[in-house]
Formats: structure tokens, sequence, C-alpha cells
């Protein structure tokens, strides 16, 4: 694949007409479509001058948005940082999505990629980078061959120099999506977290300032600028402003990605998916990720927004939902998490490595050792480096208090 990295539409065409890339491409909206819709107006129109960098990252503060790959920073703030940052910078995308149960940044790449490379353009332009790095999913290869095409498009219509956009393929570690070890990795180093402070607004990309969004961030970027920030903040439920796009999958009629308010409940998503499968009753659900482990089917009313569900001891993260029934095992489930972690962790840090390791071992045992699993799951909290074995825990913690029969 690399060497089209960086080629002309038809070099790109004649390679996917040569099989030598992903033949099946879905529909999807071109630029010459985008264009039509008023697309790279807002971004033309930045760069003559119609708006000043404050009064953008205003509008952002205003409509709310957060980082929709997992953290809900601020995005307007982030810009702020990273403008305050003595230049050159760049601009890095996370497009690496390996938080199993998410898949909501292919569904919208697949489909409306120019909204996300807007965004990315815009977002670029505020913090003035120098370059942009998108760091996609390997295991999305529509998604590679839509961006090597209209990347080159872009250049071909001028909207960007040549080179300007770097695509980089990620090579199938989940911890590469956080964002610090994905700056490894960009480098050509092993992906590895790193200690912080610095931050990577301050010290990033070849120890520049670097401005790090979500694919879904950027769409948004794009979406509030034309529609306005009452997009988001004109969206109320619950107490709860703006939308979120919920990956959900699970024992419910229809899976997929579906924007729905972030006061929303869980209740509101399963009916949203169409309801739970014939024969199935609702019993538990996966909030955000594995990281978030599992809640019980009785907590059903609170909002599956940033912040709403940290007194339950989890969060909503990149809003991977999965929901489980009846005919499911809440321990299997806790059990099958802290599998993909052991897997997944680097192994740079002992508490992390060991403890995901031990925690497996520990679980696999007719009856769990709660005290012994306590004390595992507070040593890797303290003392691991980053989120994976901070957050690892969670399942056994959640899985000890709200299904003690099954352990
Ligand atoms: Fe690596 Fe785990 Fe330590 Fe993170 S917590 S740096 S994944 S070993």
């Amino acid at each position: 694949h690399n060497h089209i990295d960086h080629a002309t539409p038809d070099k790109v065409h004649a390679a996917i007409a040569r099989g030598e890339t992903h033949a099946h491409l879905p529909e999807y909206e071109t630029l010459q479509a985008y264009r039509k819709g008023g697309g790279y107006d807002t971004l033309e129109a930045l760069r003559s001058g119609s708006q000043t960098v404050d009064a953008v990252q205003d509008t952002m503060l205003e409509a709310g948005l957060r980082g929709l790959g997992g953290a809900g920073f601020p995005s307007g703030r982030k810009w702020s940082f990273v403008r305050a940052a003595e230049g050159p910078r760049y601009l890095a995308v996370n497009g690496d999505e390996g938080e199993p149960g998410t898949f909501k940044d292919r569904y919208y790449l697949e489909r409306t990629p120019h909204l996300f490379l807007e965004g990315m353009l815009i977002a670029a332009w505020a913090v003035e980078a120098e370059k942009c790095f998108i760091y996609m999913r390997d295991e999305y290869p529509a998604v590679l061959d839509i961006l090597r095409l209209e990347i080159a498009a872009l250049e071909e219509a001028g909207l960007v120099e040549k080179g300007y956009i770097d695509l980089r393929r990620g090579a199938g570690a989940y911890i590469c999506g956080e964002e610090s070890a994905m700056i490894e990795s960009i480098e050509g180093k092993r992906g590895i977290p790193r200690h912080r402070p610095p931050y990577v607004a301050q010290v990033g990309i070849f120890d520049r300032p670097t401005l790090v969004h979500n694919v879904e961030t950027l769409k948004w970027v794009a979406r509030i600028l034309r529609e306005g920030p009452e997009i988001l903040n004109g969206v109320e439920k619950n107490g709860r402003k703006g939308l979120r796009s919920f990956s959900i999958s699970g024992r419910v009629r229809n899976p997929g990605v579906h924007l729905l308010p972030a006061g929303s409940t869980i209740l509101d998503l399963i009916e949203a998916a169409g309801g739970m499968l014939d024969g199935h009753v609702f019993k538990a659900y996966q909030p955000g990720g594995p990281s978030a482990g599992l809640l019980p089917a009785s907590l059903n009313d609170v909002p599956m927004d940033f912040d709403t569900l940290q007194p339950h001891g989890t969060f909503i993260g990149s809003a991977a939902v999965v929901i489980l029934s009846d005919r499911d095992s809440a321990r299997d489930a806790a059990l099958n998490m802290l599998r993909f972690f052991e897997d997944e962790s680097c192994g740079q840090c002992t508490p992390c490595r060991a403890g995901c390791e031990k925690a497996v071992k520990l679980m696999q045992a007719d009856r769990w050792d709660t005290a012994l699993l306590e004390e595992l799951s507070q040593t890797m909290v303290d003392a691991s480096i980053c989120g994976l074995g901070q957050a690892a825990p969670n399942p056994i913690r959640l899985t000890i208090k709200h299904f003690p029969e099954e352990i």
C-alpha cells in the first residue's frame, strides 16, 4: 500500500482497479459532492481572514465541543494550550479506534470523509500547524483507500500543499490509541506511552507542540462552524447538553452508530437500537469500552455523558456501549476484558504488565479472592503509567460490586 500514499487520484484508482488495494469502497461523499454543498467554503473564508482564531476558538467553547476519543477535554481550551507553545507546531489525528466496541470513526469516514478533513484543516489553521499526521487504524482498508483518494484530490484542487497531510498506518496495537504512544509510533519508534508532564500540547511529535484530536471531534469542528454552535448546545436532555455518537452492539436488534442526545440513558439507547433481541432480557451494559467495566441494568436512569457516570466508578469514554442479556455472564465478560488488557499492555510498567496477568489468573478461580483482587486493583490504579493500567481494574471492581452472586 505504501507506494500510493501520496499518489494522484488517477493512480489510486488504477491501483484499486489492479486489485492492489481495497476493491470495494462504500458509497461516500467525494470532494466534488462535498464542495457542491458548500464544503471547504468555511476553510477558505478563514484562510482569507473572515474570523480571528480567538473567535473560532470561542465558538468551539460555546458549542461545548469536547474530545470525543474518550477523554472529553474541551477542544477550544486544547487549541489555546497548543497556540501558547512556541512553534513550529504539528497536528495529529488519532484514528486508531482500537477500543473494542467502538466503530463511530469508521462509520463517519466511510460516509463523509471531507467533513473530517475540513475540520482537521480548520484546526490546523487555528494552531498554524506545519503538518498534519493522520494515524489510521490499518484494519480499516476502505477508510485508508478513501483517505488516499481524497487527500490526493485535495492536493490536486490546491486546497492543501502536496505532502501537508501525512497518512500513517497503525499496526494493530491498542496502546497506540493512547496519544503519547501514538506520537512515539508516528516518530517511528515502538508505541509506548510517555510520562507526563510534559503534555503533548507542549512536547509532542519530534518534541514540537502538537494538537491531538480524534476523528469525530474534527468532524464536529467543521459542522459547528457551518451550522452554528446550537447544533450541539441547542440539544438538551436530562440536564445535559450536546450530542453523542454511540457505538451500540450486543443483544439489540439494530446495532450500529446512533447519534443521540448526550443526556440519553441506557434505556434510550436500547430503544434507539431497536430494543432487545427476541427472548433476551436486559441484564448489564458496558458504558464505554472494556476500561469502563460493566454496570447492572438497574442503573438505567443515568445520563450517558462525560462526568455523569463518575459517581458510579466508571465513564462513557468513546461511547462504545455493549448490551448484555440474561444469557450472558458478567463474570465471563469481565474476564474477557482483563484478557484483552493482558494482551494489549505495552509491558513498560510492572503494575500493569504483571497486574493484568495476575488478575486474569485470579479471575479464573471458581471463587474470586476479592480482598486480593481489590489490593491488586488499587496498586494498578496508583502505580500504572497510563490509562490502560489505571482503568484495567474497573471491570474487576464493578463486577465485585454489582454481580457478587456470579463470583
Ligand atoms: Fe504500558 Fe500498561 Fe504501563 Fe500503560 S499502564 S505504560 S500500557 S504497561
